[in-house]
Order: structure tokens, then C-alpha cells, then sequence
């Protein structure tokens, strides 16, 4: 095994093995061999990290109390730790998840980045003076919720980690972070970044471990004041539900089947290549996929086509040294759910215009080719579950009307796309659209700056921008009569 990164626990400052001495093994996607053996933390090893961090927010002035403009230096020091080690950390992260280098840095800038935004806000964290009646004075103060369970996907491990992390962090909370166990290793160097920023003992604990022990206990637990869960639809139910025992604050960022909208009038090379970039980057494994492409029925045929050449043009690989621009699926199981999509398509009356199978030039890895599946309608199961792979639906639409009732005939309500030259359709479309994320004429695009988060079944909460600080702050309204 080529990995020398941490494989511990870190709890309360200090990397520790699980109690249970149990470990895990993780596998490189690409090569489908061993990668690294990481500690396992289980119930009472989350226990502890709880505690560490609920004794941290009670500390007078370490975190919670501390003058903000240190507690921003703080942050500015993790997102200088993190730059420090990037290469570091993109090359664990393109082992760990399969994705390749080119996208595993555009991860670790991000959160360079949402760090060093947040790091801006911790003075600027400010209530309001509210005019009541009476000879009173009446004002708000945004406080801290206290510990913070963020539970993250292993699509992007350390990108969606750092997202709730630093505003959580920023708002004076402390946070323990449950990875993925599929991609376990780079939340490990958010620990590494707090220890060398001289973050407080306990402010950030991170525990490797199965979802359906430390995660599950992560979320139950009655000491955790908000959770910030990133992950299917399904699981994200069961977080709601045991979050609702101890009426929990939660975020949910959940599934999507985004809408790409291409009308006649747009730059249909741009379409074509935003449509194709939107569901390949990845291997499609994005929760804000362009996973149907809705095309005018005038152009169809020039979009299908561009797209399908882009496809057949994308090298597989690791990225690593063979120039691969699509990596594998994050694993076995994975890359075979998305080929029994590719077949229930095809039973349902799809039809492959290009890929549909695992690469022929691959002797390992779990690769599956770029597939765009032509002939889809909206009530097939290829456009209404979202695949999770590299798999593009493409459905064809008469008119403005009609295309805004299918983009809209979704459980999900994630991210959508328009592309056209019409300044009245790009916005009269937007309007109309029930997503959280609408983007024109570019897809698909977030900034630390802007509020990331879907309608309907695509979660409940905002990450990014202000709104997180809404979330990891809770209002106190303080009243004093001054008669
Ligand atoms: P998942 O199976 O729901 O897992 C997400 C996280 O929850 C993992 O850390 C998992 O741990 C943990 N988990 C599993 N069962 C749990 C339980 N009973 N209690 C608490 N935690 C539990 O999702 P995934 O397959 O990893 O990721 C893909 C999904 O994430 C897709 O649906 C995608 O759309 C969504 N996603 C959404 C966003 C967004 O911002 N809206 C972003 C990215 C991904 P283990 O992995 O160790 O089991
Ligand atoms: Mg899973």
C-alpha cells in the first residue's frame, strides 16, 4: 500500500486508534487495489468525539467566545495548511475516490477558498435592533447552535466536507465529521489542517467509520445541536427522522436529476459541451448531474451528435499518468448499479447512441463508458432515478411550455440548466423552474459565495453563502425595559 497519510481518529486533539482496535481497508478505484488501512470508529468512539467536542463549546474564550477576528485567523490558517499540502491531498483523493488529479484539485481549491471566505464572516456575524413599542430596547443576537454532525457522501469527500465544516466552524460551533467509509481519507487531513491552525482541542474531531454504526449514532445522538447530512434521499429521510427525536436542526443536501435545457437559439456548441462537461466530470457521480438533457426537437439531432462525439472523445483512466480525463466509479457496486440502469433503459425502450458498457481496454478499474442513451421519455425509469454514473437521458421537447413540465416532473429539484441567447427566455424560464439552482448558459457552476441547496426532494437547508450562517446560528431575541 503506496498511502503514508493519517489512518487514525482524531479525537480531542489527539489521533487515536477505535477503541474496538478495529480497522478498515479502502480500495483505489482505478486499480482495484488495497489503498489504505483506516482506524474504524464505532459507537463509543462517536460518543467520545461528542462529548470532546460539546466540552469544547462549554471552554470560556477558546472558540465560541473567542475574539472573532482570531477565530478568522484561524480558519486562515487551516485553508494555508490545506494549500500547503494540496498536492498532498489531490493525489490522495484521486487514489481514494478514482476521480481524476484535474478534478481532485478543483476540490481542494474549493475549499481553500470556502475557508477563507468564511474566515471573512466571523465579524460580520451580527444581529438586529428591532423597533417595539414601549420604552424598551429589543435586539438580536446570532449565537452559536454548539456541536455540529456533519455526515458526508463519497462523491466529493473533501470538498463537501469543507463546505459545512467553515461555516460551522466560522459561527463559533465545534463539529465532528463522519466520512464516507468508502472515502475515508481526506477528511483525515482537515485534522492535520486544525492542528497546525491551533484550533482548540476538541473544536473539530473527525471518525472514520461505517454509516450505519458511527453514522447512525452520529445522528441520533442527543448532544449533536445540528446536522449537516450529505447523501442520498433515502438515508437522508432516516437522518430527518432520528434528528427528530431530539429536535435536531438538520441540513439535508440530497439526490438531483438536473434538467439541461437547450433551445434553439443557444450556442449549441457551448450547449453541447456545458451538457456533456455536466454529466461526465466525475464519472457522473454528482448529486447536481445534468443527467437529462432536454433539447428542442429542431436541433436535437446536431446537440445528440456533438454530445456523443464529446463522449467518444473522453480518454478513461485515473488521470494519474495515462491522461484520463473520465475516472472509473467509485467501486464495484456502483459501476454495476449503473449498468442495470443502462439495461432497465434499454428494456424501457431507450436506445445507446453511444456507450453502454464497460471499456473493452480496461483490465481493471471500475470503468464504464460515457453513455448517452437517445429516445428517452420523461416517465422512464432512466429519467426519473438518478443513475449516479456516467449516463445522459436525452429527451426531446416541442416548446417552452413543454419543457419546463418535464424539467419540473422530478422528485428532485437540485440544479437546472438553460441554454439559449434570449434574454426573456433565460429568465422567464428561471422562474418557473422548482430548483434551488438555476444556471444559464453554464453548467454546472457554485462559489463559496452562492447558496447551494435543492427544493423538493433534493434536501431542506442551504449550504454556502450567508444562508449557512443562518444554519450553524440559531437567534436570541433579548428585551430590556427601560422604564
Ligand atoms: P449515502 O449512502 O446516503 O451516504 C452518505 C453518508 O451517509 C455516508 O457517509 C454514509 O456512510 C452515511 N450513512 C449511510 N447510512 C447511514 C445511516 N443510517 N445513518 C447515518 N449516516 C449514514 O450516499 P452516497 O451513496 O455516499 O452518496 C451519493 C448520494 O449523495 C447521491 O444521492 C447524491 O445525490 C448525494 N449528494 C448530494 C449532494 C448535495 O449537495 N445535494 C452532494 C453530493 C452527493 P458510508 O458511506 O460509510 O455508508
Ligand atoms: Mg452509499
Amino acid at each position: 500500500m503506496s498511502y503514508t497519510g493519517p489512518t487514525d481518529l482524531y479525537i480531542d486533539g489527539e489521533w487515536v486508534a477505535a477503541e474496538s482496535n478495529e480497522t478498515f481497508t479502502t480500495e483505489d478505484p482505478a486499480t482495484e487495489q488495497a489503498y489504505a488501512d483506516v482506524a474504524k470508529a464505532a459507537e463509543e468512539d462517536v460518543d467520545s468525539a461528542v462529548s470532546a467536542a460539546s466540552e469544547a463549546v462549554d471552554r470560556d474564550g477558546e472558540w465560541r467566545s473567542l475574539d472573532p477576528r482570531e477565530r478568522g485567523e484561524r480558519l486562515r490558517a487551516m485553508a494555508d495548511a490545506i494549500e500547503d499540502r494540496k498536492e498532498e491531498i489531490v493525489r490522495v483523493e484521486s487514489r481514494d475516490n478514482g476521480k481524476t488529479p484535474f478534478e481532485a484539485t478543483l476540490d481542494v481549491d474549493m475549499v481553500i477558498d470556502t475557508f477563507r471566505y468564511y474566515a471573512g464572516w466571523t465579524d460580520k456575524i451580527q444581529g438586529d435592533e428591532v423597533p417595539v413599542p414601549g420604552n424598551r430596547l429589543n435586539y438580536t443576537v446570532r449565537e452559536p447552535v454548539g456541536v455540529t454532525g456533519h455526515v458526508i457522501p463519497w462523491n466529493y469527500p473533501f470538498q463537501l466536507a469543507g463546505r459545512s465544516l467553515a461555516p460551522a466552524l466560522a459561527c463559533g460551533n465545534t463539529a465532528v465529521l463522519k466520512p464516507s467509509s468508502t472515502t475515508p481519507l481526506s477528511a483525515l487531513y482537515f485534522a492535520v489542517a486544525a492542528e497546525e491552525a491551533g484550533l482548540p482541542d476538541g473544536v473539530l474531531n473527525v471518525v472514520p467509520g461505517r454509516g450505519s454504526t458511527a453514522g447512525n449514532r452520529l445522528t441520533e445522538h442527543p448532544d449533536v445541536d445540528h446536522i449537516a447530512f450529505t447523501g442520498s434521499t433515502g438515508v437522508g429521510k432516516g437522518v430527518m427522522e432520528r434528528a427528530s427525536q431530539n429536535v435536531t436542526g438538520v441540513t439535508l443536501e440530497l439526490g438531483g436529476k438536473g434538467p439541461n435545457i437547450v433551445f434553439p437559439d443557444a450556442d449549441l456548441e457551448a450547449a453541447a459541451a456545458g451538457c456533456h462537461y455536466g454529466i461526465f466530470m466525475n464519472a457522473g457521480q454528482m448529486c447536481w448531474a445534468g443527467s437529462r438533457l432536454l433539447v428542442h426537437e429542431s436541433v436535437h439531432e446536431e446537440v445528440v451528435e456533438q454530445v456523443v462525439e464529446r463522449a467518444e472523445g473522453t480518454p478513461l483512466g485515473s488521470g494519474i499518468d495515462d491522461g484520463g480525463r473520465m475516472g472509473p466509479t467509485v467501486s464495484e457496486s456502483q459501476q454495476q448499479e449503473v449498468l442495470d440502469y443502462i439495461e432497465t433503459g434499454k428494456a424501457e425502450g431507450a436506445t445507446v447512441a453511444t456507450g453502454g458498457g464497460v471499456p473493452e481496454d480496461k483490465d481493471a478499474g471500475h470503468f464504464v463508458e460515457p453513455t448517452v442513451l437517445t429516445d428517452v421519455t420523461n416517465d422512464m425509469t432512466v429519467a426519473r432515478e438518478e443513475i449516479f454514473g456516467p449516463v445522459l437521458s436525452v429527451i426531446e421537447f416541442a416548446d417552452q411550455e413543454e419543457a419546463i413540465e418535464i424539467a419540473n416532473d422530478s422528485p428532485y429539484g437540485l440544479m437546472a440548466g438553460i441554454w439559449t441567447s434570449d434574454l426573456n427566455t433565460a429568465h422567464g424560464v428561471a422562474e418557473y423552474l422548482d430548483y434551488g439552482m438555476v444556471s444559464i448558459n453554464e453548467y454546472p457552476v457554485t462559489q463559496p459565495q452562492t447558496p447551494f441547496g435543492g427544493f423538493k426532494q433534493s434536501g431542506n437547508g442551504r449550504e454556502q453563502g450567508t444562508e449557512a450562517i443562518h444554519e450553524y446560528t440559531q437567534t436570541k431575541n433579548v428585551n430590556v425595559n427601560l422604564e
